[in-house]
């Protein structure tokens, strides 16, 4: 089941453009441990087989080898309770801002659904390592998504689809932040205006459920 809806995840994420090749990984929660996508392995030719679970101890419990990326995943599971899905993505808009190492601010009001006033970019650190994982999980706090410098994104959710929901929404604000600052500087919105905001979302759509 886990596995299925993994394997469909990581094909979506290919379909919609925010993910390809070997770039990226998904996972979600299952029991006391996760299951994950595997490391180096083209999307198109992953299967429901391919997907490897693991426990809190990093160790994979089932044949296979593991997203390079387990440390951040397990790490936000561990860290964040609420949390039952992650999608990792090297999309292009969210990539490209990666590459300047900046915050994204809220220059639109759908910065929100992230969790907070903007989306933060963690501190660089190579793929795979445990330093990479400590600063997304910095920059996760109060977030449901950050940018991971020169690299991509990563967007949580309490279900599979939530994530994927996130990690859409991130890449299409990314474009759109990209494309106002072809043509001047955005305006960005201010505290209160966030404030209320956050207020509208309790009654809108599936973003605090
Ligand atoms: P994996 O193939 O090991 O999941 O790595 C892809 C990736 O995006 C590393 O950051
Ligand atoms: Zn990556």
């Amino acid at each position: 089941m886990s596995r299925e809806a993994l394997l469909n995840s990581a094909l979506a994420l290919q379909t919609l453009g925010l993910n390809q090749g070997t770039s990226g990984n998904t996972s979600i929660r299952q029991g006391d441990g996760f299951v994950i996508t595997p490391s180096g392995m083209p999307i198109n030719e992953m299967n429901a087989n391919s997907m490897v679970e693991m426990n809190m101890h990093g160790e994979a419990i089932s044949a296979g080898k593991p997203s390079s990326e387990w440390r951040f995943h397990r790490d936000i599971y561990q860290a964040r309770p609420e949390v039952g899905a992650v999608i990792h993505t090297h999309a292009m808009f969210a990539t490209t801002l990666a590459c300047l190492r900046k915050d994204i601010p809220p220059f639109h009001y759908m910065i929100a659904i992230a969790g907070g006033d903007n989306i933060r970019c963690a501190d660089y650190a190579l793929f795979g390592t445990q330093a990479l994982s400590d600063h997304a999980i910095e920059a996760l706090k109060d977030r449901r998504a950050c940018l991971l410098a020169n690299h991509g994104m990563i967007a949580v959710g309490k279900s599979l689809q939530q994530a994927l929901d996130i990690a859409i929404e991130v890449e299409t604000l990314c474009e759109q932040y990209w494309r106002a600052l072809q043509v001047g500087e955005p305006n960005i919105l201010s505290t209160q205006e966030m404030n209320e905001v956050r207020e509208q979302f309790k009654g809108y759509g599936n973003w605090n459920k």
